[in-house]
């Protein structure tokens, strides 16, 4: 199917519409070349403003109560559910697994050293209720499942510390961040950087139960110690050598959406993308939202579902011929479908010319 030629004013400007890594803005790319931190010490005042720069833009985007602080630390999101089964979990957890993400953290929390997590799980497409569990001291659950395209509002569970996984959502979902205490996330999605690095908004009760868990005779390596992300966080820095590149981006990243006007412009912004799409599948007889619930439809993540008459395969596959690249379904999921990011960095003007590049293939396929 590679012999279709979408006609190029059709096209959007920027093929980039992967759920991650994501697009990166090209004036963070011109930042990045013009940067003079690159190839210099982690440990130096330079590099050292710059990790404090990421700190406080990332706190002033998430609308950061008084006393919670952004940590950091290397390995991205899936480390960070490791320093949590090691560093946040008292004894047990609770976990809300609609999908792959949300699931893996469950995972990860089953640790001999902890008493084994209740997990309350629903099928692909829909979420589970967040129910009161008791003798919980974690709850978990992700504010944007990105493998199937359902959010998840951000609201305090009935005990426990609230962690969020807020890896695709944080910077395109509005939220408030006094409803969690751990809001946690890698910089590749809406945040339009590179992967390999976690940061969490903290609550002074996390910040408690972080330097609790520390002082106890729990054995944990230093690499994914909370304590250790928290008292180097505090000194501008990590534990251990960060990506420079990384945080150049991110930095460059949390300038431009504070200056757009913060995260109630970001979400609007997403709101608008995703609306396009689920209203492109709604007015099409081959296609569908794959999530049947409107209000649990991610507005950073779209995932759109074909009938049998159509094969989403070739769809991406003469998308991806054409430059618009990386909106196959995730691959676990093993549906007839299409996975659209409508991240902040991507023009809504673009997500419209995609919704046209997919009419034009899908009359000729
Ligand atoms: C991408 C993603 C992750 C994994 O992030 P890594 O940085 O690759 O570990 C975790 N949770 C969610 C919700 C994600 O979208």
């Amino acid at each position: 199917m590679s012999d279709l030629r979408i006609p190029a004013d059709l096209l959007p400007a920027d093929g980039r519409f992967g759920c991650g890594p994501a697009k990166i803005r090209p004036a963070q790319v011109e930042a990045l070349a013009a940067s003079r931190l690159l190839g210099t010490s982690h440990r130096q005042a330079p590099v050292r403003g710059l990790v404090g720069s990421v700190r406080s833009r990332l706190a002033d985007l998430l609308g950061a109560p008084d006393g919670y602080e952004v940590i950091l630390g290397n390995g991205g999101s899936t480390s960070f559910w490791d320093a949590a089964a090691f560093g946040l979990i008292e004894r047990r957890s609770h976990h809300l697994a609609f999908g792959e993400f949300g699931a893996k953290f469950a995972k990860a929390a089953g640790a001999p050293w902890l008493e084994a997590p209740s997990v309350a799980s629903a099928p692909a497409g829909s979420r589970p209720l967040l129910d009161d569990v008791d003798g919980v001291d974690v709850v978990a659950y992700p504010h944007n499942e990105t493998s199937t395209g359902v959010m998840h509002p951000v609201v305090r569970a009935a005990q426990g510390l609230t962690v969020v996984d807020a890896t695709s959502a944080a910077g395109g979902l509005a939220f408030d961040a006094s409803a969690s205490d751990v809001y946690y996330l890698a910089p590749q999605k809406n945040l339009g950087s590179d992967g390999g690095l976690w940061l969490a908004l903290v609550s002074p009760a996390a910040i408690e139960r972080i330097e609790s868990i520390a002082a106890s005779d729990r054995y944990v390596p230093e690499s994914l110690s909370l304590k250790a992300a928290l008292d180097n966080s505090r000194l501008e820095q990590t534990l251990n050598t960060p990506s420079i590149a990384t945080l150049v981006l991110l930095d460059e990243q949390l300038g431009w959406m504070l200056e757009q006007g913060g995260l109630d412009a970001m979400a609007a912004r997403t709101r608008r993308s995703s609306d396009t799409l689920y209203a492109w599948a709604e007015a099409r007889d081959d296609a569908q939202p794959f999530v049947s619930d409107p209000e649990h439809r991610s507005q950073v993540v779209v995932t759109i579902d074909f009938d049998a008459s159509v094969d989403a395969t070739a769809v991406t596959k003469a998308l991806r011929a054409n430059g618009v690249v990386d909106t196959e379904p995730y691959r676990k999921l093993g549906r007839n479908q299409i996975r659209v990011a409508t991240f902040a960095s991507i023009e809504p003007s673009d997500v419209e010319a995609l919704v046209a590049s997919l009419d034009w293939v899908l009359e000729r396929l």
